[in-house]
């Protein structure tokens, strides 16, 4: 059993920084994550995506940032546990007893859940055969946007995902964007944009169209869509990706007695403290008013939870604010020689 100042669920972007944090003020902290790697959505649903509002960042992917989060974190030498869901959080006298689905088990008197939309699955095709291609010319994320050059890609959704990916596959690919109503949710100006690429000839559009059928051997050749008139159109394609949005699962995290409202844990915005002491809830997975879900909020909810957790952890000692550029404890703490 691990005995650590705190426990960290969910290496998202939210609970990378918040170790930096806990870090910084010379707390220990190990993080779980049930995925197999590292930056949560931001790797999981669009590493190749750029982003455009990260605070002095005016331009990086979610794979660059996660990147630059790991680095940041190098001098502390943070252990993960990826691939292990924490099943279990129950009281033991002061502390927090922690076990996950692998039998790892932790005691801490603080855990920081950065669990961001838990557990979560992909909303896919209802078509049975999808399977057979899925993961090889059929996709519901997107990892290396490489193999997408020159080729023909129908992409499914009505939503920012759909969008954004038709924009910007729409450089170098044949793209085909198949929604089923006229009407798109994504943001104003990329349905614009959408639109004056579809003007252009750059993408295809088909409104009102659902998949029916897909067609190929070992490779997806060809697929139906059938518009609600029922008029089918026989469309060729090397491969589709399907943006249906994702089904939130909270999973575990529901059970802990936590107050938890439309999948959102309900927190102070002093501390990120949920209705339970010691446990914090950081990131998309947190509510209250005003909570704004953005990479940026996630890294100033787990700045102040970390200060919080420095009570529970060193009940007899006093947090001292400190700034990193003058402070010689927190350089000796990120290794850093001289003045
Ligand atoms: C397509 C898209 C584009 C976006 N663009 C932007 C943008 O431009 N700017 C911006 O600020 N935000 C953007 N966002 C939102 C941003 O990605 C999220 O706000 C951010 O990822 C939240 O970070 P997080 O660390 O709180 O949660 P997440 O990134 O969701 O990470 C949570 C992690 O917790 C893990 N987890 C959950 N439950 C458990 C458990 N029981 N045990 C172990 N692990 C668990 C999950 O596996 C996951 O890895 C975008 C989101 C999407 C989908």
């Amino acid at each position: 059993m691990n005995k650590i100042d705190a426990l960290i669920i969910g290496a998202g972007p939210t609970g990378l920084f918040t170790a930096h944090q806990l870090k910084l003020i010379g707390l220990n902290c190990e993080i779980v994550d049930n995925l197999e790697k590292i930056g949560g959505q931001c790797i999981e649903l669009y590493p190749d995506k750029p982003i455009y509002d990260i605070p002095a960042i005016p331009e990086c992917t979610g794979e660059e940032l996660t990147n630059n989060l790991i680095n940041q974190l190098k001098p502390f030498n943070i252990k993960f546990y990826l691939g292990e869901r924490v099943e279990e959080v129950k009281k033991e006298k002061d502390n927090w007893l922690v076990k996950t689905n692998k039998g790892n088990s932790f005691l801490t008197p603080n855990v920081i859940i950065a669990g961001g939309v838990g557990s979560f699955e992909p909303r896919k095709f209802s078509i049975k055969e999808c399977e057979k291609f899925e993961n090889k010319s059929l996709f519901y994320s997107i990892t290396d946007k490489k193999i997408f050059k020159g080729k023909i890609v129908s992409i499914f959704g009505g939503g920012d995902s759909a969008l954004d990916w038709a924009v910007e596959l729409s450089k170098d690919c044949k793209v085909n964007l198949i929604h089923r109503r006229d009407e798109f949710r994504g943001a104003k100006t990329t349905v614009d944009k959408v639109h004056e690429l579809a003007k252009e000839g750059k993408i295809n559009l088909y409104t009102k169209y659902q998949m029916t059928a897909v067609s190929g051997l070992e490779k997806l050749e060809s697929i139906d869509i059938k518009h609600d008139n029922e008029e089918i159109k026989n469309l060729k394609t090397n491969y589709v990706l399907g943006f249906f949005g994702l089904i939130m699962q909270l999973g575990p995290i529901a059970s802990w007695g936590l107050n938890i409202d439309k999948k959102k844990i309900e927190v102070d915005t002093e501390k990120f403290e949920t209705n339970q002491k010691g446990i914090y809830a950081v990131g998309d997975i947190c509510n209250y008013p005003g909570k704004l879900k953005l990479i940026l909020s996630g890294f100033h909810e787990g700045a102040l939870a970390a200060r919080a957790c420095f009570k529970l952890a060193r009940p007899n000692e006093k947090y001292r604010f400190e700034f990193t550029t003058s402070s010689k404890t927190i350089k000796d703490r990120l290794g850093i020689k001289g003045d």
